[in-house]
Parts: structure tokens; C-alpha cells; sequence
């Protein structure tokens, strides 16, 4: 009866063990975990088949060898379950030729033990009969127990692993307990067999094969859509660098981009609180770190605090992002707008000159003029004009006459008071704007200049050229219009022309200024 109902219940373990491994290998491209599954039935189908040999048979030998022949299954169902919670906790995870290499020595000592059992019974000490019709079970040896302690230090090992990545997660992922609690049953009943001393027929290998299905539910489940996997994956593969720090400032993680700009930028890892000790780690924001170590990268870093649960400073996420290029270009621009004002400004400044003297041009001028009346401070405005200049043209060229015109300008402009505006207002005549002075303090004032004059011939290209001028003078006050005022000086500059030239005149009714001697 016992032997009935056994039969039956490997028979549905195997057939669910079996359909479990063909399905899970079917999707082993989608993720390492469908194959650690597809080895874990896998193994759990083989290790249950052979289990089920004395159930059918009371050949000692055949028993013995179908005992000996369930170990691969066996290791095959501790790597495939070591390998699911790799798969569960690391997507990315491969197996690797180092951990197949590493996983496959207790297997292949295992296996050797084995083989050798008939001449030292180390591994199965004998066969005796179990209350289940008498069927045939082992009696362990000593290296069936050491094989037995390194198995279950593997699985506990995977299990706690995956329970410490479902402590971290929350919500959705308590799939990961889902799968713990799966093989807690298969190892109760292997511990339960254990103890049973041989008694009964192992049936650890249905237990295993019926947590197959759990296994295969949670790998299906977390495969597409594993958040925290996702997060991992963007913070592994961003193209900016990213560190998280501690409390304390100390370098919690960094992501490969950032590792490997701390290797370009020679910093170990401990010496990163110095290299980011002009960020104010505390405060979120951006910072800019120029020429970082004298490497000719400038970078910004945006600060993201991480607060504790009470609101405490846990640390922080820095983002770097290398802004060298862009400030590159920013600072060409500023060079370039840099340019471009100054050009404007020589255009204005060109704009308002004379080309020969350099003075200011007559356009120029008026502007100044303009202002000048609107501000409404007194001032003086003179206009003058070079006596019999057209002589001079005839006598010494029209060359020798433009070097006397630039003479006159340099020598009115040099007299000037800063603020006053001298202007080539004509061919060879110029005004000149006085601030502050007005009435017979500016004529006395530009006699002065007229003396000054005419007193010193210009000397050009060794010929000593007598030059005089004569000049209108026009008081500002009264005067709204620049062009009532120009005509005022003018009138003024017409009589000092009409009384004889070399002289300085004022405007109608403010006295007259005659030369000197
Ligand atoms: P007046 O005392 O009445 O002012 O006699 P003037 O000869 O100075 O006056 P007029 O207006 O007859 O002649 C002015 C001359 O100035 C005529 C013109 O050829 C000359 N002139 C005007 N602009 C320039 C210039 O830029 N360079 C030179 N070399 N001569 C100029
Ligand atoms: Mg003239
Ligand atoms: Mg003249």
C-alpha cells in the first residue's frame, strides 16, 4: 500500500519535474535563471527516477547502482538552486568559468568517493531492507555526511542570499520569500529522511521536484519587469558618473563611469572626499568643479541628499557630468561677443571722428550740442575758421594745409579741459563746446588761445607757416535750438572776419574782444 501511494507521488513529481525542466530550458536565453531552474528539475526528475528503482526492484546490485547513479541529480539540484538565487538577485548574472569550475569539485570528489564505495564503503556503508515491502535503502558513511553538510551549506547559503535581497526590496519583489518558502518543504522531508536513519525511502527528491514549479513562477515573474534590477541597470550603464556617499562623507558606491573617471583622474576611491571638498555635500544643488586636479576637465556635479528615515543627512547621490566642452564654447562666445562690442564700439567711435584730424565730426557735434541744452548747464560754444586758409592751400599745396589743419586740431583738443568737445565743424573750420565758463571769461579764454596762435608759426616740413584764426563766441544761456546758437557764433565769427580777421568776437551785445597790440 505504502510502496502504491509512494509510486504515485514520484510519479507526479517526476512528470511535473520533467515538464518544468523543458519548459524552463526552453527560455533559457531570456534570463540565466530559466536554466538554473531547468538544472534544478532537471536534476530533481533524474534524482527522482532512481529513487523509485527499489520501489520496483529487490536486486541488491541493481539498487546500489541506481544509488550510486542519483548523486548527479543530486548536485545538480544543489547548483541549480545556488544558481536561481544568483539569477533572482543579479539579473546580469552568468555563470561564469571560475564558479562552474569551483562548483564542480564536491561533484567530481563526490563522484570518485562513489565510484570507489565497494572497496572502502565510505560513502554508502550498506544496503538494509526498509518497512516499505521491505525495499532496499542505504546506510550513509561518513563522506555521504560530508557531502550532505556542504550541500546544505550551498542552499542555506542561496537562500539567505535571496532573503537579503527581499529584505532590501519591498512590495512587489516578496516574490523572492515566495521562493525561500519553496524549498523549505523539500528540506524538511530531506531532514526528516535523514533521520528516518535509512527506514524509509528518501523521498527528498520529490520535494525538490515539487518546489520546481514555485522556482519557475518567481524566475517568470521577476524576469521582465524587476525594478530594482532596471534601477541597477541604469545606474550601471549611465555614461555620467555617479557616486553615492555616506554620512560621512565616505564612497558608498560608485557606477564603472565613475570609477573609471576617478582612475583617469588618478584619485583612489579614499582620497574622493578631498577631491569633492569644494562641493558642499549637504546642501543639493549644482557645483562647479573647474580644471578638476589639474586635468583640464571641468565638471558639474549635482547633489541629491539622501535623508534617513527621520528626515537625518544619510548621505548623498552625486552626479557628475563633464561640462569642459560646453564652457569651452561658452568662453569662446564671450570671446567672440567680446570682439563684436569692441568693433561696434570703434564703428561708433570712427562714426563720430573726422577722418583728418581726428576730432569729433561735425554730426557728433550736434548730438553733443543737443544734450549740452537739454541738460541745461551753461556753456560756451565757439566757433572758429583759419584765416586766408585758401592762401595757404596755394602757397604750400593742399598737403602742407592738411598737415596745418591736423597742427591747429591737435593744439585746440590739447587745450581743452576734460569734458569740453572740440569738433571739425567744416573744411578749415572747428567749434569747440566749454563747459562751465560763459560771457567774457570763455572769450577772454579762446583769445588767450588765439594769441597763442598766432604768436607761433606751424612748422611744416621745416617751412614755418604763420597761421591765425578768427572765432565767434556764443553763450549757451537763453538758447533752446543748437541751430539758433551755431548761427549766433557764426554772426559773431562773420564780424571778427569783417573787423579785420585774427580776432575774437562775441555774440551780439556782449562786448568785443580785439587782438592784442
Ligand atoms: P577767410 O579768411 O575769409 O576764411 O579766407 P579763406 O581763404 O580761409 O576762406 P575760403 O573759404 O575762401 O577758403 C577756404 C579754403 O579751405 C578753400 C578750400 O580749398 C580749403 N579747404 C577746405 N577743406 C580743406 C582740407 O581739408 N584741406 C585743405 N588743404 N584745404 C581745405
Ligand atoms: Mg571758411
Ligand atoms: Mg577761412
Amino acid at each position: 500500500m505504502a510502496r502504491v501511494a509512494l509510486s504515485a507521488l514520484f510519479a507526479v513529481a517526476i512528470i511535473i519535474a520533467a515538464t518544468l525542466t523543458v519548459m524552463a530550458w526552453q527560455r533559457r536565453r531570456e534570463s540565466a535563471g530559466f536554466t538554473a531552474i531547468a538544472a534544478l528539475a532537471g536534476g530533481a526528475t533524474w534524482w527522482s527516477l532512481c529513487t523509485t528503482v527499489p520501489l520496483f526492484s529487490h536486486d541488491r546490485t541493481l539498487v546500489m547502482v541506481a544509488n550510486s547513479l542519483l548523486y548527479p541529480g543530486v548536485f545538480l539540484v544543489v547548483a541549480g538552486w545556488w544558481a536561481t538565487a544568483r539569477a533572482l538577485t543579479n539579473r546580469f548574472w552568468r555563470l561564469d568559468r571560475r564558479s562552474l569550475l569551483l562548483l564542480s569539485i564536491e561533484p567530481a570528489l563526490c563522484t570518485i568517493a562513489i565510484l570507489t564505495n565497494p572497496w572502502h564503503h565510505l560513502f554508502i556503508d550498506h544496503l538494509r531492507p526498509t518497512v516499505i515491502d521491505g525495499a532496499w535503502a542505504a546506510v550513509f558513511g561518513p563522506l555521504f555526511w560530508l557531502h550532505t553538510i556542504y550541500s546544505y551549506v550551498l542552499v542555506l547559503y542561496s537562500a539567505v542570499s535571496i532573503f537579503r535581497t527581499y529584505v532590501r526590496q519591498t512590495g512587489r519583489y516578496r516574490g523572492y520569500l515566495v521562493a525561500v518558502l519553496a524549498i523549505l518543504p523539500a528540506v524538511l522531508i530531506n531532514v526528516g529522511g535523514i533521520l528516518a536513519g535509512g527506514h524509509i525511502i528518501d523521498v527528498t527528491a520529490c520535494g525538490f521536484a515539487l518546489s520546481a514549479p514555485t522556482m519557475y513562477w518567481v524566475t517568470h515573474r521577476s524576469t521582465p519587469s524587476l525594478a530594482p534590477v532596471v534601477h541597477r541597470e541604469v545606474f550601471q550603464n549611465m555614461m555620467d558618473p555617479v557616486v553615492v556617499l555616506g554620512p560621512n562623507g565616505n564612497l558608498v558606491e560608485a557606477n564603472p563611469a565613475a570609477t573609471a573617471l576617478l582612475a583617469r583622474l588618478g584619485v583612489p576611491a579614499a582620497d574622493l572626499g578631498r577631491l569633492l571638498a569644494d562641493v558642499p555635500t549637504r546642501f543639493g544643488g549644482d557645483h562647479v568643479l573647474r580644471d578638476v586636479r589639474g586635468s583640464g576637465l571641468d565638471f558639474s556635479v549635482r547633489v541629491s541628499l539622501l535623508l534617513g528615515p527621520r528626515g537625518e543627512y544619510a548621505g548623498a547621490i552625486l552626479v557628475a557630468h563633464d561640462i569642459t566642452e560646453q564652457l569651452r564654447v561658452n568662453e569662446q562666445l564671450r570671446a567672440q561677443l567680446t570682439t563684436i562690442e569692441a568693433l561696434r564700439a570703434s564703428l561708433a567711435e570712427q562714426a563720430a571722428r573726422d577722418y583728418l584730424t581726428g576730432l569729433y565730426n561735425r554730426r557728433h557735434l550736434m548730438d553733443e550740442l543737443s544734450k549740452a541744452l537739454d541738460r541745461g548747464t551753461g556753456f560756451t560754444f565757439v566757433l572758429l575758421d583759419i584765416d586766408f586758409f585758401k592762401q595757404i592751400n596755394d602757397r604750400h599745396g593742399h598737403n602742407a594745409g592738411d598737415d596745418v589743419l591736423v597742427h591747429l586740431a591737435t593744439r585746440l583738443a590739447g587745450s581743452l579741459r576734460p569734458g569740453d568737445v572740440a569738433a571739425r565743424y567744416g573744411g578749415e573750420e572747428f567749434a569747440l563746446l566749454l563747459h562751465g565758463v560763459a560771457g567774457a571769461e570763455a572769450a577772454a579764454w579762446m583769445d588767450g588761445v588765439r594769441a597763442a596762435v598766432a604768436a607761433e608759426p606751424i612748422d611744416v616740413d621745416g617751412v614755418p607757416i604763420a597761421v591765425s584764426f578768427s572765432a565767434g563766441v556764443a553763450d549757451s544761456a537763453g538758447h533752446q535750438c543748437p541751430i539758433a546758437l551755431i548761427a549766433d557764433a557764426d554772426q559773431a565769427l562773420y564780424s571778427a572776419k569783417a573787423n579785420g580777421r585774427n580776432r575774437v568776437e562775441p555774440a551780439s551785445g556782449r562786448g568785443r574782444l580785439a587782438p592784442a597790440g
